[in-house]
Order: structure tokens, then sequence, then C-alpha cells
């Protein structure tokens, strides 16, 4: 139980499961060696093999990213995403990027997925954007 003087902490302003997962198409999903050694512990696979198999390079010099698949709502998205259930298919060993992200409590497209649905009266209208 909280002591008495503690903060509950801040409750968060967006909910995942009610969102297609925009931040997974972000084309930039930078890992670092660490996030591919999960990766690689997960699948029971090689570093070599894990890393060739998942991530790319990204334009900034060093950057390794995830690679992507084709998506029917934002063109691309995390090749780990799945495509219609729309939640991550590695949730245990995702990278910490997508452990810390929005890192804040409001989350900038569930404000606009929000917003959509209250304007059109329709509580799972998808909001299409495109990362690519
Ligand atoms: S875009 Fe925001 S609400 Fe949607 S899955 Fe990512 S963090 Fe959650
Ligand atoms: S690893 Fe999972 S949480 Fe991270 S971008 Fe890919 S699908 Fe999304």
């Amino acid at each position: 139980m909280p002591k008495k003087t503690e903060k509950k902490p801040p409750k968060n302003s967006y909910n995942c499961d009610r969102c297609p997962s925009y931040c997974c198409s972000y084309p930039r999903i930078c890992v670092t060696k660490r996030d591919i050694k999960r990766l690689a512990k997960h699948f029971g696979l090689s570093l070599e093999v894990a890393a060739e198999r998942f991530t790319k390079k990204g334009h900034e010099k060093g950057e390794v990213i995830l690679r992507h698949q084709l998506d029917e709502h934002f063109g691309t998205a995390c090749r780990f995403l799945h495509a219609e259930k729309r939640h991550c298919t590695i949730y245990e060993a995702r990278p910490a990027i997508c452990r810390d992200f929005p890192g804040t409590r409001r989350c900038g497209y569930y404000d606009f997925l929000s917003f959509e649905r209250r304007a059109l009266e329709d509580p799972d209208y998808i909001s299409i954007t495109n990362n690519t």
C-alpha cells in the first residue's frame, strides 16, 4: 500500500488497446545491441542472424533500425506488428524504445484519433496518415 505522503502516478490519457499502433509505423525505430540480443534470444537465433533478419542500417551514422513490412493503414510498419490485430507480436522481447514510448501522459496520435472519432461519431474510425 502506498504511504499517505506518496502521490499516485499520473494516469495516461491514451489507450493503446484502442489504437491501430501508429507509433509502430515510424520509419526510424532504433535498436541497440542489447535489443538485438533480446530478439535473438526470443527467437533462438544467433546475434548475427537476428540482426540481419530483423534490422537494417538507418540514415544516421551507426544507426540500426527495425525492418518494416507493408501496412494497409500507414503505408509501412514494423515487421513485428500484427497486421490485423494491431498489436506487437514480440511484446515481451520488444526493444527499449518501444517500452518507453511515448514517454509522456499524452500521445499526439491518440489525441488526433480521439478527436476524429468524436467528430465522425464512429468509435472505431482509424485516422489514416502515411509515414513513408
Ligand atoms: S500511437 Fe500512441 S496510443 Fe497508439 S499504440 Fe502508440 S503510444 Fe499507444
Ligand atoms: S517491436 Fe513491437 S512495439 Fe516495437 S515497433 Fe515493432 S510492433 Fe511496435
